[in-house]
């Protein structure tokens, strides 16, 4: 008889994405590897996190869906004090042995964003989550749960996919099908969220939209760039 330790999870979480994750947990921090456009965009997110606030030395930031710790680790480098939550815990593993060797200290933890938020209401200067609520059931619990650990006056983060007939075409058929920057099945079109949705959620969880830009991939070029077409890939900055 085999007893099973581990109870499934319940509540905000679909266990095919993090499943989906788990499988890749050894390449996150291989620049080549389907993790290769997070490795990308992460100095053009960090760049923009970090003028918005002021300078990230000596804040208190928690990453929801940290994965391997590409932000985290990038947000801790610069002098923030972060802690980084997901739900699959061979990322977590991957991204505490990545600290280890790279002496970035960033604290990782199996928690939900939902239970994070009971835990430590009003915590954070900054609540970062990116790439990660069109990987959930319920979007607008996390967004809630961001609202509710960061500190008034603080800022939230999100990045997403649109949804419309250009994302279809370019993040689902450009990207994985053409292009091959993701693996296939990665994203789920329906699960794309509408700048417009993620605003009025933002303003129900009592976040204020600051910022809104959006982000490009030259095929040609290979580069990343923000600017102010969000019919894809797009930022969100809201504050408390
Ligand atoms: N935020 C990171 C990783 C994005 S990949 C970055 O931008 O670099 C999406 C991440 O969300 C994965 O690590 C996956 O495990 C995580 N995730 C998916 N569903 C989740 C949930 N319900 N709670 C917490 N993390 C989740």
């Amino acid at each position: 008889m085999t007893i099973n330790t581990k109870p499934p999870l319940t509540g905000n979480v679909d266990q095919a994405e993090l499943d989906k994750f788990s499988a890749l947990a050894a390449r996150w921090w291989d620049p080549k590897s389907e993790f290769k456009p997070l490795h990308a965009i992460n100095p053009l997110r960090l760049n923009w996190i970090k003028n918005l606030v002021g300078g990230l030395e000596g804040k208190t930031i928690i990453d929801i869906g940290c994965g391997g710790g590409i932000l985290a680790e990038s947000m801790a480098a610069g002098g923030a004090n972060v802690t980084g939550i997901d739900l699959a815990e061979k990322s977590l593993k991957v991204a505490k042995l990545h600290g280890l060797e790279s002496g970035v200290p960033v604290t990782y933890r199996n928690i939900s964003a939902e239970d994070m938020a009971l835990e430590q209401p009003g915590q954070f200067d900054i609540v970062t989550c990116m790439e990660m609520l069109e990987h959930v059931p319920d979007p607008g619990s996390i967004i809630r749960a961001c609202s509710t650990m960061v500190k008034p006056g603080g800022w939230v983060f999100f990045s997403t996919l649109n949804r419309n007939p250009k994302s279809f075409l370019f993040a689902i058929i450009g990207a994985e099908y053409i292009l091959r920057l993701l693996p296939r099945g990665t994203h789920s079109w329906k699960s794309f969220i509408r700048p417009s949705e993620l605003a009025a959620s933002a303003r129900g969880a009592g976040l204020e939209p600051h910022q809104m830009l959006g982000m490009r991939y030259n095929p040609l070029t290979e580069h990343y760039s923000l600017g102010q077409d969000t019919s894809v890939n797009y930022l969100m900055a809201t504050r408390k």
